[in-house]
């Protein structure tokens, strides 16, 4: 088998939605938590990094690692995946990580090309300006996210702000016009980073017929690398989506996500919720809250949520600082995971929040993901492993899937 495509993504969520992309074009796809010592057998790997919102020059070491692991295993095109609201800060990783993997890539012509864009869960970038449903990015609810507050919509200028080196747009007027004036526009480009317009599929397709071919570092959302898939596989069926089997168990979620979205998912939770809040936990430590949900899934399904108004999630921050509150909610989560695993026989899992999943993920020692079926767009069911016990693992990034998901996502577990 032949790695058409390996994948270096920032966060372990947006692994999982562009693997989704990947599997649905046609690759056979597998997640890696981290840089894997062996590349396993596929046609397309993601690494999922925590790099978002790390150190930049751990960020950059980390991705470096990672795409020379994938080159070195023969991977046909590199792939820098970020987050369709394009989450970072002024001092990086979107920038100085293209840059760094674009070297890799193409020393000669060091060039980064991309689109946040992913029109099916309504991202769009018109203009250089991108754009969450309706809304100017910057006038969506990532205007207050905890970590990435993104206030500016105009990305040319937002990934100025990171570069070390320069930044383009093509414009829709041009990727209207097809592939050859998309790859015209590029063309005199001798380093540095061009961002591209895309409102539809249709525009992500020919921007993926003038970039796909290698020679620069593609990155962006799952939009575009499912549409450079999708030209990778050349119609190949979508393979067979592993299952689980007959292990059903008990319904839990864990929810350490402050996105709007999420707080609409708890709302409409109709099941048992066990509200936890940092304070609490610096104060009582979670022994008393794994009791409490062994408890409580003998009868029904259950929901730990820490999810908070941002208010309440300042407040948090003010008191604890904003390490130790987000340390002590994800050391909680992963404490409840890792015990209804070893002890109440939970076999599948929702986990909402970025940053929470890889928490999670990391305590119950899964290394390896293999997309199952979609709970909704760009939240697909995982396979993974621990110690030979097989789960299903929902890894919800924050504004994803419907206010309903917490209690429809079970319909589609593998
Ligand atoms: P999202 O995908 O919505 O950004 P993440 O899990 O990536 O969610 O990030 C949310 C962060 O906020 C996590 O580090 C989590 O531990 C922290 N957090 C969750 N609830 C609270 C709270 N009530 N107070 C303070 N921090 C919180």
């Amino acid at each position: 088998m032949t790695l058409a495509l390996g994948i270096v993504a920032d966060d372990l969520t947006g692994a999982c939605d562009v693997a989704e992309a990947a599997t649905d074009a046609g690759l056979a796809t597998v997640v890696s938590i981290g840089a894997p010592s062996r590349v396993p057998a596929a046609d397309c790997v993601v690494v999922a990094l925590k790099s978002r919102t790390a150190d930049p020059d751990v960020a950059v070491a980390d991705s470096v690692a990672s795409a020379r692991r994938l080159l070195d295993a023969g991977a046909e095109r590199l792939y820098q995946k970020y987050c369709s609201t394009f989450d970072s800060t002024d001092s990086g990783n979107i920038g100085p990580v293209a840059e760094a993997l674009a070297d890799l890539v193409s020393p000669e012509r060091p060039v980064s090309v991309g689109t946040p864009a992913t029109p099916s869960v309504g991202r769009t970038q018109y203009l250089g300006h991108l754009f969450v449903g309706d809304r100017l990015l910057s006038e969506s609810s990532l205007r207050d996210h905890p970590l990435t507050p993104m206030r500016d919509p105009d990305l040319v200028r937002v990934l100025g702000r990171q570069a070390t080196r320069a930044v383009s747009l093509v414009p829709h007027a041009i990727v209207r016009r097809g592939a050859d004036a998309v790859r015209a526009a590029i063309g005199s480009t001798a380093s540095g980073h061009v961002l591209l317009d895309a409102l539809d599929e249709s525009d992500l397709e020919v921007l993926a017929e003038a970039v796909g071919g290698g020679g620069v570092l593609i990155g962006g959302g799952a939009g575009l690398a499912g549409a450079v898939a999708r030209r990778l596989a050349a119609g190949s069926a979508p393979a067979a989506l592993p299952s689980l089997g007959d292990a059903q168990g008990p319904r839990l979620i864990l929810s350490g996500s402050t996105s709007e979205r999420t707080r609409e998912q708890v709302a409409a939770f109709r099941g048992r919720v066990l509200r936890v809040s940092p304070q609490d936990l610096a104060a009582s430590g979670a022994t008393a809250l794994v009791a409490e949900v062994e408890a409580a899934l003998r009868d029904e399904a259950v929901l730990v949520s820490a999810t908070d108004e941002p208010h309440a999630v300042r407040a948090a921050q003010d008191a604890l600082g904003r390490e130790r509150a987000s340390a002590l909610v994800e050391a909680a989560l992963a404490e409840v995971a890792v015990a209804a695993v070893d002890r109440m026989g939970v076999r599948r899992l929702i986990v909402a929040g970025g940053e929470t999943s890889g928490a999670v993920a990391a305590a119950l020692g899964v290394t390896l993901l293999r997309v199952g079926r979609s709970a909704a767009p760009g939240v697909p069911w995982m396979l993974g492993e621990r110690d030979g016990t097989r789960l299903a693992l929902l890894l919800k990034s924050g504004n994803f899937g419907s206010p309903e998901l917490f209690s429809t996502a079970w319909e589609s577990a593998p």
